[in-house]
């Protein structure tokens, strides 16, 4: 238990893309607002891949990202991490975990939390949507055993009120900024394995930044609600906490987020139309 917060002097960032297709002008943005962090700070930037998600990543999509960052100028400093092949790491964070007493499988598929949530009349809403119901935290451990043997497949989720009541309050940095009360309590008990894959987001990132000696996060401000559970998972893991700075996203022309949809503004497409990198950099404002 316990964390420690990292100093400023040389700053590890890292740019995490998931190979799930091409990157677009807001991952070049993320990429390049990523290094510029680092080497103003005579650091460190690497590149992360992660390929959990086992249905949507493809190892095409993972060299075609390699392939344009370097096109794009990037370079970086470490061999690239693959979070497919760490699922060693996560697991002993989760074993940590479970001996705090702080897991739980559940075995509720989509359909028995609406239905839970319906039967409810309402649920409290966090970032990714209502929050789970707390169904499978009261199981009785024979009722547990019993599923578990007839192989029903479960996540592994975190007991929240329990987790905070360990940490008493946390908060996180912005750089150069205030304390942030962390407030991992809006995504309620989140998901630290899931049912298809033997960890998360949440999970694999936080592990991940520790181990790399990530000392500024970077990443979009999607990711802002985010930070709140990975500071959590800091605390239970006594791992380092590492600086976060959350930038803008950029929008497409109907004012959305650019997202893997937009083909058009795909670094590929950019680059088949005639772009050259300098013209791509200032694109996004990095000439
Ligand atoms: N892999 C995440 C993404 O592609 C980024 C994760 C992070 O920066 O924490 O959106």
């Amino acid at each position: 238990m316990g964390s420690t917060e990292n100093h400023v002097c040389g700053a590890a960032t890292r740019f995490a893309p998931s190979p799930t297709g091409y990157l677009h002008l807001g991952h070049a943005y993320a990429a390049l607002f990523a290094e510029a962090a680092a080497r103003a700070e005579g650091g460190r930037f690497i590149v992360r891949m992660e390929d959990i998600d086992v249905g949507r990543c493809r190892p095409s999509f993972d060299a075609a990202i390699l392939d344009d960052l370097g096109w794009l100028g990037l370079s970086w400093d470490e061999p690239i991490r693959r979070q497919s092949e760490h699922l060693d790491d996560y697991a002993t964070a989760l074993d940590e975990m479970r001996h705090l007493g702080l897991l739980y499988p559940c075995f509720c598929t989509r359909k028995d939390i609406q239905a839970e949530i319906a039967a409810a009349g309402q649920a409290p809403h966090g970032p990714d949507g209502p929050l789970y119901p707390g169904t499978c935290r009261t199981l009785s451990p024979g009722e547990r055993e019993r599923r578990i043997n007839e192989e029903s497949p479960f996540a592994l989720r975190l007991d929240m009120e329990k987790a905070t009541a360990l940490t008493g309050a946390l908060t996180w940095h912005l750089p150069g900024g205030d304390p942030i009360k962390a407030r991992p309590q809006v995504f309620g008990d989140v998901v630290l394995a899931r049912k298809d894959v033997p960890t998360s987001y949440h999970l694999a990132v936080t592990v991940d930044d520790h181990l790399q000696g990530i000392t500024v996060v970077t990443r979009g401000e999607d990711l802002y609600q985010a930070t709140h559970v990975h500071r959590l998972l800091q605390a239970l893991l006594g791992l380092k906490t590492p600086l976060y700075e959350h930038h803008r996203l950029l929008v497409g022309e109907t004012g959305r987020r650019l997202a893997k949809r937009d083909q058009g503004l795909t670094l590929r497409a950019l680059r088949q139309s005639g772009k050259s990198p300098a013209e791509v950099r200032r694109m996004v404002g990095y000439d």
